[in-house]
């Protein structure tokens, strides 16, 4: 058991808890400082202060982490696999206990509104634990008929230490979403969190540490090039599952590739959203909204960012759109009247801004910017994006080809349903797509031919466990967040057979 000897108590400030997590990785069950003792600055994007300062990941602290992984995974995988279950479970209600000062925190460090946000992430990260702590005897093997005197089976084993690469947009429900699984089905784990948000998934883990064996769950800060790649790359490890941009995905699965080791990729996306005119206008506009995750500044990878709308439902569409992110308040993440936060950092600001610049000065394109900037003093150096509803963008422009990862989404005007499935599959994204309609054959129809790894009618709902998430085409490789891809992608199928002649 880890070292920790009272209950950690919740820390509902999490300034203070980001002083005291400072510097800190976990390793080995203890918070412990970089071999080199190098650390870089956090900064608190709605404000444009230091909020705290991370350790600084390199190769040594990877050494270090992995090999107290391997070692601990000795034990861990020899528990029964319902008591692995039982111990992630306890987790998920360790997690729950904690809901508030964790959202507080990512809350800080993201820019992501308290209450429409980070609350919600952090009930899904207590969440998973819970869902995959149930499911430690599903870990079966089977019997083959091969041959009568042969007593054939295969049994489930897992692949030893899973380097986990998160990003920062959700990141304790996206390292939930590997974490659990990797732990239940006997793997142990090092976690390299992003340098944008590596404090609460390090307390996270911390929490966790008081119930997982010492090595079990390990987690890193630091930057991709000096901490990532080197995990990727360490010869323990036995896995990697990553989060990210499609570039990084694809250095990490080079590197993967002459270890010959498994990946699991989920990239991000371009989700198209289909609104047929016969749709119910008020649901699909409320569909959009909670669809392009206006509330997370558009910082999805599922974030309905390409809006094709009927020619008969267009304009009303765009209005109707308009007035609801209009009376969205941007403001300070941690004030409960809050809806919309701030970008996560410089570079994302920058991008984004890009990205709207572009749109602005494209020919027949109009910007439709929605709310007003906060005006509280203290948030003059915030990140703050207004949301722009970009019409008259053409599905082949930069703006509606490329994922932003901002508040910017495209309404496109169709007429034809054949032009427009085309169209929405007309992409190098699969992640998601939703389509709108009250007519029962167009929908089948539809969730036939859109090319994403989730479709959905009449409804824009966010990942879940249970759900099985992840892309085609660009937007990576395996799923997650399910009992199959628990099996899939953290255990390898042995197969065993007994001479009985
Ligand atoms: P984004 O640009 O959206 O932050 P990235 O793909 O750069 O997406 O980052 C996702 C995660 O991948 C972060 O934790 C980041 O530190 C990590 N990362 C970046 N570069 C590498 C790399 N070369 N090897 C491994 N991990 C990396």
């Amino acid at each position: 058991m880890s070292t920790t000897a009272a209950p950690l108590a919740p820390q509902l400030d999490p300034y203070a808890l980001a002083a005291e997590l400072s510097g800190k990785h976990l390793i080995g069950g203890r918070l412990v400082a970089s071999a080199s003792g190098k650390t870089f600055d956090v900064v608190n994007p709605a404000k444009g202060e230091v909020m705290g300062r991370a350790g600084y990941g390199e190769a040594a602290d990877v050494d270090a982490a992995v090999a107290a992984a391997v070692e601990a995974g000795v034990t861990w995988k020899a528990l029964p696999a319902r008591e692995r279950g039982r111990l992630v479970a306890e987790c998920g209600r360790l997690l729950t206990a904690h809901t508030e000062e964790l959202a507080r925190l990512v809350a800080l460090e993201t820019g992501k509104a308290l209450r429409t946000e980070s609350r919600v992430e952090a009930g899904v990260l207590a969440d998973a634990f819970t869902f995959f702590g149930g499911l430690g005897g599903e870990l079966k093997g089977e019997t083959v008929p091969f041959n009568p005197k042969m007593l054939t089976l295969t049994v489930r084993e897992p692949l030893g230490v899973v380097g986990a690469i998160i990003p920062w947009n959700v990141p304790m429900m996206l390292m939930a979403l590997k974490i659990a699984p990797a732990l239940v089905a006997g793997n142990t784990v090092v976690v390299k969190s992003a340098e944008e948000a590596p404090f609460a998934v390090l307390r996270a883990c911390q929490i966790m540490a008081q119930v997982l064996p010492a090595g079990v769950l390990n987690i890193l800060s630091g930057f991709g090039p000096e901490c990532g790649a080197p995990l990727v790359a360490h010869p323990r490890v036995a896995k990697v599952t990553f989060t990210g941009s499609v570039e990084t995905g694809r250095i990490v699965s080079r590197t993967a590739a002459d270890k010959l080791i498994p990946v699991t990729l989920e990239l991000g996306g371009k989700s198209p959203m289909i609104v047929m005119g016969d749709a119910d206008l008020a649901a699909a506009v409320a569909g959009a909204v909670t669809g392009m995750r206006f509330t997370r500044q558009g910082q999805s990878c599922t974030a309905a960012s390409r809006i094709f709308v009927h020619d008969s439902l267009h304009d009303a569409f765009v209005t109707a759109l308009k007035a609801k992110v209009d009376a969205m308040v941007m403001g300070d993440p941690l004030d409960e009247r809050t809806d919309i936060g701030t970008i996560v950092s410089p570079q994302q600001f920058d991008r984004v801004q890009g990205y709207i610049a572009e749109g602005k000065r494209t020919p027949g394109a109009a910007a439709h910017e929605c709310s007003a900037l906060p005006t509280d003093a203290a948030l003059a150096k915030g990140l703050y994006v207004r949301p722009v509803i970009f019409t008259g963008m053409t599905n082949d422009s930069r703006l509606a080809r490329e994922e932003i990862f901002g508040p910017v989404t495209c309404v496109i005007r169709f007429t034809e349903y054949e032009d427009v499935i085309a169209q929405a599959n007309d992409s190098d994204f699969g992640l998601a797509a939703t389509i709108w309609t009250r007519d029962l054959k167009t929908a089948l129809d539809a969730t036939q031919r859109l090319q994403a790894g989730l479709v959905q009618v009449n409804q824009n709902l966010v990942v879940q466990p249970n759900l099985s998430y992840g892309g085609v085409k660009s937007s990576g490789l395996g799923k997650e967040a399910t009992l199959e891809a628990m099996l899939e992608h953290f255990t390898h199928k042995k197969t065993i057979m007994l001479n009985m002649a």
